[in-house]
């Protein structure tokens, strides 16, 4: 993964900015396999792309930008747990896009549940990656349930059909 600055950035947040992206590297590159390998378990279906792209931005926000072929995390992350949480989270959020939209879909999700159901399987994360993603408290009985489906059948798959019938 490469950690490019924004452009489109003020002149005064960008030292900051681009030493932010040093640290980003120097925190992320040796777990990256690890990562990769740990959220392949995961998002079976997708593939990491070859040149993977993790700008980072200067406002508070993280996204993914799957049409892009990008994610886009803030630079206020200094630690390195927090820098390791929030890229595997977006990029987590681009394999989702990219390998279960169509799926999801199928199953009877509409676009907005997609935006809530691809929050709720970052709680994945810490059983198979060991990473502490909070989630958001609206979400927190669904990421209970999603908890109990992965554990059952350690399938993706299972885990949205599951989490659809029980109506999330
Ligand atoms: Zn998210």
């Amino acid at each position: 993964m490469i950690f490019p600055v924004k452009f489109r950035i003020t002149e005064h947040k960008k030292k900051e900015c681009k030493f932010q992206a040093i640290e980003f590297k120097k925190y992320w590159q040796p777990s990256e396999k690890y990562f990769y390998k740990g959220l392949l378990k995961i998002y079976s279906k997708a593939k990491i792309p070859s040149r993977l792209i993790c700008y980072l931005n200067s406002s508070p926000y993280s996204m993914d930008d799957f049409e892009k072929g990008c994610i886009s995390v803030s630079y206020k992350f200094k630690t390195p747990d927090k820098v390791k949480r929030v890229v595997a989270h977006e990029l987590a959020h681009f394999l989702f896009r990219q390998a279960y939209t169509k799926y999801s879909l199928k199953v009877g999700y509409s676009e907005t549940q997609l935006e809530d159901l691809k929050e709720i399987l970052t709680v994945l994360h810490k059983p198979v990656l060991g990473l502490d993603d909070k989630g958001y408290k609206v979400h927190a009985k669904q990421r209970t349930q999603a908890l109990k489906l992965w554990s059952k059948y350690h399938n993706l798959e299972k885990v949205i059909s599951g989490l659809f019938k029980n109506k999330i």
